[in-house]
């Protein structure tokens, strides 16, 4: 128990749960069964590729769809069918949908207003969530004389100024370059942190989920195939979808014998599971897990073909030696001060068995 706050034991410190959701369009099941928690003040990404069902789960959270089954509680209140202006929630969307005819000032304290506020507390409350977004000054601009990222503030601003349970972000900066991206990221982490607000964060960008969130909830097909922290979800990938989607990754073909690994002629202690044996394997090891030797000393022998130039990372793109006429390639990535070798180049590859990940190969 918390000893500095008595009621500690009290707080639910899950703010969000589905139990069991399940919602088809006509005969398509697009969620089924989905069960899912997100804890209070944290930043939970919701990843997944297009169509698994991200923005159908974020409009089931904020009312704008019912589910066919199962149940919606937040703080610990069950919402499955309460109206959306009743579930006091934050939405910032990826157009932005701010009024183009009202000034920034007017944009904000619109939510207020709905509440019947008075307009002696509209304006300090307006003026401080303008400081938070960092756009003091800009009250009496029009939304067309922003830039996007000052528009994105300004979305962020009106969903935060209602001091909501739940802020919900439907990717929120696919419309900006790259480097604006990679600055707003930081910015809702800030403010994120500041408020300690609890977080829904929908995107199809693996770099911008694992860059911010407290936990990644990867889906595919209406499922969740694994939820965790981004260090987990990277190195402990649960399943083949999973280390596939989340970052580089090669895949080789196994086979356990004797309780050990057989992969490529070589033998390695196979990792923790229940593997039958003889069974398939499916091996997934990331790029940065192999390691570049003199051709002779490795435990596997490839040609390069290509390289690819990142700056602070370069990657090899290598066809393996010696497998039969299996057409075997990998990604071997190297911190680019250490990139030596030349397109040709025969090489070795090492790497610790530890390292590869296993899977049943289904297929
Ligand atoms: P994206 O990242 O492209 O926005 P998403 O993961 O948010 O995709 P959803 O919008 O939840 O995916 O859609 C999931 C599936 O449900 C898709 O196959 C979509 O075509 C279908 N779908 C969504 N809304 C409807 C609807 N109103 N009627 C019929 N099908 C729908």
């Amino acid at each position: 128990m918390d000893s500095q706050n008595p009621h500690a034991s009290r707080v639910s410190p899950v703010e969000l749960e589905f139990k069991r959701v399940s919602r088809s369009f006509g005969k398509v099941e697009v969620l089924h069964e989905l069960s899912l928690t997100v804890d209070k003040g944290k930043l939970c990404c919701l990843l997944g590729p297009s169509g698994c069902g991200k923005t159908t789960t974020l409009n089931i959270i904020n009312g704008l769809l019912e589910p066919d089954n199962g149940k919606v509680w937040m703080g610990g209140i069950d919402i499955t069918g309460m109206p959306p202006q009743q579930r006091n929630l934050g939405m910032v969307f990826q157009n932005y949908a701010l009024f183009p005819h009202m000034s920034v000032f007017d944009n904000i304290a619109y939510g207020l207003r709905r509440r019947k506020w008075s307009g002696a507390n509209i304006r300090p409350k307006v003026t401080e969530v303008l400081r938070l977004v960092r756009l003091t000054g800009y009250e009496e601009r029009r939304i067309h004389e922003l830039s996007g990222g000052e528009q994105q503030r300004v979305a962020l601003a009106r969903a935060l100024v209602i001091e909501p349970g739940l802020l919900l972000l439907d990717e929120p900066l696919s419309n900006l370059d790259a480097r604006l991206r990679a600055d707003m990221r930081d910015e809702i982490r800030r403010i994120q942190r500041t408020l300690n607000i609890t977080t829904i964060y929908v995107t199809q960008d693996q770099e911008e989920a694992m860059s911010m969130a407290d936990r990644v909830m990867v889906m595919n097909n209406g499922v969740l195939e694994q939820v965790g922290s981004p260090r987990e979800i990277y190195e402990e990938p649960a399943t083949e979808f999973v280390a596939d989607f989340i970052g580089e990754v090669n895949f080789l073909r196994g086979k356990i014998t004797n309780g050990e690994l057989l992969l490529l002629g070589n033998r390695f202690p196979a990792s923790k599971g229940e593997w039958t044996e003889g069974g398939e394997v499916i091996c997934a090891i990331r790029p940065e897990r192999l390691k570049m030797r003199d051709a002779e000393t490795g435990l596997l022998r490839g040609i390069i073909e290509d390289i690819t130039y990142f700056g602070s990372v370069v990657r090899y793109h290598l066809t393996l030696k010696n497998t039969g006429d299996i057409d075997i390639k990998l990604k071997v990535s190297v911190t680019g001060a250490s990139a030596s070798y030349q397109t040709g180049d025969e090489v070795g590859l090492d790497f610790q068995p530890a390292d590869l990940i296993l899977f049943p190969n289904n297929g």
